[in-house]
């Protein structure tokens, strides 16, 4: 999946030569070329990152960037600001910018700046509890229900991920199979307490160093399953 960037610029030069590299580097790029239609793509559309030019004709991008954040637009936005506008700095940032970057730049800058954000929220979208987990060599990312075993793409079925899932939001406790069928499997369904137990060798097997020994998906006799990962 390529990454989607959003530039909100008036110049249309600058607009070329950003999205041309941009494109080149592998990412999606999307343009607007005022504060408004920044604003409403931003807005409407999931965007990765954002670069943000301050002057924009319309609304400018200090506007836009506080309107983002209210709309709860929280992707990374880099703030492109004029030389000389120190005060820019602070202002955006106060905004809910991430960084800014200085006209005229280098190309290599803009893209290291771009690079390091984006680095940056995989890896705290992943240490959130509300985004993913991370527990020995497993990564779990709740938002686009991946899981990655030493970096590598470990297959999960939707059914396994719902129930790793409650396992790591219910993390220490203690939890019964009949629990775990109302909770993970609903009511409509017609399990029985040995689907659990089968899913949870599955996940076993996946996410274990050894299975028949397991570290995360630990059995408590007479009592059910708790996950200390
Ligand atoms: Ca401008």
């Amino acid at each position: 999946m390529k990454k989607r960037i959003l530039v909100i610029e008036d110049e249309p030069g600058l607009i070329i030569t950003v999205t041309d590299r941009l494109e080149k580097e592998g990412y999606a790029v999307h343009s607007a070329r005022d504060g408004h239609a920044g604003l409403s793509l931003g807005t409407e559309s999931s965007f990765d990152l954002i670069l943000l030019d301050v002057m924009l004709p319309g609304k400018n991008g200090f506007d836009v960037c506080r309107d983002l954040r209210q709309r709860r637009v929280q992707c990374p936005i880099i703030m492109l600001t004029a030389r000389g506008q120190v005060v820019d700095k602070v202002v955006g940032l106060k905004l809910g910018a991430d960084d800014y970057v200085t006209k005229p730049f280098e190309m290599i800058e803009l893209l290291a700046r771009i690079e390091a954000q984006l680095r940056r929220t995989t890896a705290s979208a992943v240490a959130s509890s509300n985004e993913g987990h991370h527990f020995g060599e497993i990564m779990v990312d709740f938002r686009s229900a991946e899981v990655t075993r030493a970096g590598k793409q470990v297959d999960l079925s939707a059914q396994e991920f719902r129930l790793l899932r409650y396992f790591i939001e219910h993390r220490g406790a203690t939890l019964s199979r009949n629990t775990l069928l109302d909770e993970v499997w609903g009511y409509d369904a017609m399990p029985t307490t040995r689907t659990v137990d089968v899913h949870v060798a599955w996940l076993r097997q996946k996410l274990e160093q050894n299975p028949r020994r397991p570290a995360y998906i630990v059995t408590v006799h007479g009592l059910g399953y708790k996950f200390l990962g």
